[in-house]
């Protein structure tokens, strides 16, 4: 296919779905392998065939009617015929002498053309294959395949490919087979990967493709279907090899770039940083320690660091942040910490500038605040002091990568809960510098599971926070129905007359942020009802943003015992006097989300809990699914733990939020029973970079082809 036939003439309908498939070249169609097989290479016979038997078996049409009752539908009865009591095709010198009829059995069809009525005539004879339907009335089958009489039956497996809206399976068919044949007569399935780095008992890729287009019958469907088979197994070795060596490109070609060298010894030996330390209220933990030291040192080497900061709610990733920004403005670079939400941001701004203002002050720096709900004449003041560099910090939301926003010298941006932006606003971050890269530190509560991290992550850098700030107390969650809602009333009482404080989240109502919003408003009526004399505030999406910066407030401050709130208070908030938070319609919500919830508790000296309540839906229970999440947010309160059941539950497309794109290309590859093939391929990838760049290539356009821009993000 070139691109000129395109321009030519407009592309049919399956056409337009193959290239929205993503099915352009030769190469993707020989790629594009069966999702599953139907096995028509045997007879079984309709006689002995149960309820949802698969049956294949030869038969005459004795009547044929379309009726219109309950819906337009056409009717078939047909009887089975089989030859010297076998069921099978005659040979040509068995005369019909030998045919006898078996058992009857009706077909229907909702959706039928002229041609399959004429095919299906009465008396016309034909090779039937489906599933049976036992019932009072007799066998039946629904949209059975047709076939001629005297087909011979195929001698492999019938692939189906995975197909979209206006791509028959038939067309598709065609064109895989097409592509594929052609792939086979140029070599582009020549083998890319040394023979010294196979294994012995890895198939030649071209025999593994064909194979899998076309498997001999007998093969076990089982095998296939499980991707166990090791026809499979080589597609999966390729596909993550491919991964691995487009991830480790881009890896190189960042660190071929240059980026400023923030060892912070230009402003006079780290002083800012030296005074940080020295007024934080508490000491670093090990973890913390560690962490800030892999940041110190990547940041003063002059290739872009491009580091992940993991760490669960509640680890102190906020401090390492700081510390990173501190050696920036030492370095004599400015820094940016951009968050999702303008209350996560506000957070940020506050703690931030609590500590660092008075430092910066002194010498006679600033710390700039851009929001896109700010007034025009400060937010005017703030591109100023951003511009000529007055600001040494910079914190905000998406604010801060507008195009308005002007650095003077941009040395290291600081990214929170990174999982929530998308990869293009993390690629105009990048562009505000010309000459150079900034250095770019993602931080995020939401822990990556190891093979997740290796395979979609290689071109990270991660540091992990695994251990928690002493003194904090392990939250006891519950779950509970919402049948006993006055017991969880009777606990926000027995909190509150402690001293203690309460978050109340309501539900997400989907598709609906009005809804929410009345439900919020309810939900706050009630309890400002069953707790007289107590403070109830509300926080909701829908809220001025300067009405939720006073709600919040009043809570941190300790004047409003209950907050009820939406899912706004999702990340960051930080208030260690809270100790309870109760959790409406707990089924509603996401694992991972659930854990950022319960990570707002258990952060003072308290004890905490967290009671998830559920409700049960209109058929009287929990949805598995649902069921799963509360289960292991009752049995674990390890973010590690967390995310690896959500991997489990939720695969890794949904799970890497902004990397769906990269996602996407892990088509054969499970990264839950692949780390043999995964190990493998971080192995030989660099391998393959160094000594065989061209095989590397070839290996990575064969796979990735069109897609690697996504990579690169
Ligand atoms: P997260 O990793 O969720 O962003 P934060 O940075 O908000 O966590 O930290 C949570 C709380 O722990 C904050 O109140 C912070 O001041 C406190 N904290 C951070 N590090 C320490 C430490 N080493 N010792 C004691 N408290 C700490
Ligand atoms: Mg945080």
């Amino acid at each position: 296919m070139t691109n000129s036939s395109y321009a030519s003439k407009p592309l049919s309908a399956p056409q337009k779905a193959l290239r929205k498939m993503g099915l352009l070249r030769d190469i993707d169609l020989g790629l594009h392998l069966p999702m599953r097989y139907e096995d028509e290479t045997h007879w079984a016979s309709l006689d002995q065939a149960r309820d949802a038997d698969s049956v294949q078996f030869l038969a005459v049409v004795k009547s044929s009617e379309v009726v219109f009752k309950p819906r337009r539908q056409l009717i078939v009865q047909v009887q089975e015929i089989k030859f010297n009591g076998l069921v099978k095709v005659p040979s040509p010198n068995e005369n019909e002498l030998g045919e006898t009829l078996g058992d009857f059995c009706t077909l229907r069809f909702f959706n039928f053309y002229p041609s399959l009525q004429k095919s299906l005539a009465v008396g016309k004879k034909v090779r039937l294959r489906g599933e049976i339907k036992g019932g009072m009335l007799g066998k039946t089958m629904m949209h059975p395949s047709i076939h001629a009489f005297d087909d011979v039956l195929p001698t492999t497996l019938t692939p189906v490919y995975s197909t979209t809206a206006g791509l028959p399976q038939s067309y598709l068919k065609r064109a895989v087979m097409t592509g594929l044949d052609r792939c086979i007569r140029l070599g582009a399935f020549q083998e890319t990967i040394p023979t010294e780095y196979q294994s012995e008992s890895m198939w030649p890729l071209v025999k593994a493709v064909q194979f899998l287009h076309a498997p001999t019958a007998g093969v076990s469907i089982a095998q296939l279907e499980d991707k166990t088979h090791p026809a499979w197994q080589r597609l999966k070795a390729e596909e993550l090899l491919a991964q691995q060596i487009s991830q480790l490109r881009a890896k190189r070609e960042r660190q071929s770039l240059m980026a400023p060298n923030l060892s912070g010894e230009v402003g006079g030996v780290n002083c800012l940083t030296k005074e940080l330390l020295q007024i934080l209220p508490f000491q670093l933990t090990n973890a913390q320690s560690r962490v800030v030291s892999e940041i110190t040192r990547d940041i003063a080497k002059t290739t872009p660091m491009y580091r992940l900061l993991q760490g669960d709610v509640g680890s102190g990733k906020t401090v390492v942040a700081a510390l990173a920004a501190t050696q920036c403005i030492d370095s004599g670079y400015q820094c940016v910490l951009m968050a999702p939400t303008e209350i996560l941001a506000e957070q940020h701004f506050k703690k931030l500038v609590d500590w660092l203002a008075p430092l910066l002050e002194k010498k006679n720096l600033l710390v700039a605040w851009l929001s896109g709900s700010q007034k025009k004449k400060e937010r005017q003041k703030m591109l100023e002091i951003t511009q000529d560099g007055q600001a040494a910090l910079v914190i905000g939301t998406h604010a801060v990568i507008q195009d308005q926003v002007k650095f003077r010298s941009l040395g290291l941006v600081l990214i929170d809960e990174q999982h929530r932006f998308g990869v293009a606003q993390r690629l105009a971050l990048k562009a505000k510098l010309q000459d150079q890269e900034p250095h770019l530190l993602m931080m995020s509560a939401t822990p990556i599971p190891r093979t997740l991290a290796m395979s979609y992550y290689a071109d990270l850098d991660v540091s992990t926070l695994d251990e928690l700030p002493p003194g904090r107390t392990p939250v006891v969650t519950k779950v509970i129905s919402d049948q006993r809602r006055d017991e969880v009333v009777t606990r926000i009482k027995a909190q509150i007359s402690l001293g203690r404080q309460v978050y109340w989240v309501c539900p997400l109502i989907e598709d609906s942020e009005a809804l929410d919003l009345v439900n919020a408003t309810q939900t706050h009526q009630l309890l400002s009802e069953s707790l007289p004399g107590i403070n109830v505030g509300l926080l909701h999406s829908k809220m001025p943003t300067a009405d939720k910066k006073d709600v919040m407030q009043q809570f941190t401050d300790g004047k409003t015992g209950v907050l009820v709130s939406t899912t706004v208070i999702e990340v960051g908030v930080d208030v260690p006097n809270a100790s309870l938070m109760v959790i409406e319609h707990a089924e509603r919500f996401g694992l991972s989300q659930l854990h950022q919830l319960r990570g707002r508790v258990g952060r003072g000296a308290a004890a905490s809990a967290c009671v998830l309540m559920y409700s049960l839906g209109e058929h009287g229970r929990l949805g598995e699914t649902a069921r799963e999440r509360l289960k292991a947010m009752a049995q674990t309160q390890d973010g590690f733990e967390i995310a690896r059941r959500d991997l489990e539950i939720r695969g890794p497309g949904e799970f890497l939020g902004s990397r769906q794109s990269g996602a996407a290309m892990l088509r054969f590859a499970d990264l839950s029973t692949d780390q043999e093939w995964l190990d493998w391929a971080q192995d030989l990838a660099p391998k393959m970079l160094d000594s065989y760049p061209v095989q590397a290539q070839e290996h990575v356009a064969r796979w990735l082809g069109h897609k690697l821009e996504y990579l690169k993000a």
